[in-house]
């Protein structure tokens, strides 16, 4: 487990998730910032510059896969890492998280253990730059051996 605090913006508008994500990131000391709305996220990661972004996909304003986009085509936001949270876990939703952007899909109900292992390595690469292509996780991933760093990178 990563022991390096980072910044996490939680986009997730179910009062229970919220409290499952941040009682996890904070147990492993990262710092938090939460929104339900989509419109507040893409502002958020402007100003609070986060290493990793864990999307909603389902929100009642924009749509969680709306606000990857418009993250997506600014420079601002482009090359943070995001990670969609949802309950439709279907290979097309799984699709359409990947192609709007998302760099990896976590399914509700959230299990702790399986959690934590998809968002670490975005973590630990989260100030190196990533590929900005429709098959970034597969990259991100086969990058990961290469350059992932050894010691703790502090910002
Ligand atoms: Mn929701």
């Amino acid at each position: 487990m990563t022991h390096y605090r980072k910044r996490i913006l939680i986009v997730e508008d179910n009062r229970i998730d919220v409290r499952l994500l941040k009682d996890i990131l904070e147990e492993h000391g990262h710092e938090t910032v939460q929104t339900g709305d989509g419109l507040e996220a893409i502002n958020l990661a402007f100003e609070y510059r986060p290493d990793l972004i864990l999307m909603d996909l389902q929100l009642p304003e924009i749509s969680g896969l709306e606000a990857t986009r418009r993250l997506r085509g600014d420079e601002r936001s482009r090359r943070i890492p995001i990670v969609a949270v949802t309950a439709f876990a279907t290979q097309w939703y799984k699709r359409e998280a990947l192609d709007s952007g998302c760099d990896a899909y976590v399914s509700k109900p959230i299990s702790m253990v399986g959690f934590l292992t998809t968002i670490e390595p975005f973590l630990s690469l989260s100030r190196i730059v990533l590929p900005a292509s429709k098959s970034r996780a597969n990259q991100v991933y086969a990058r990961l051996a290469l350059v992932r760093p050894s010691v703790p990178v502090r910002r």
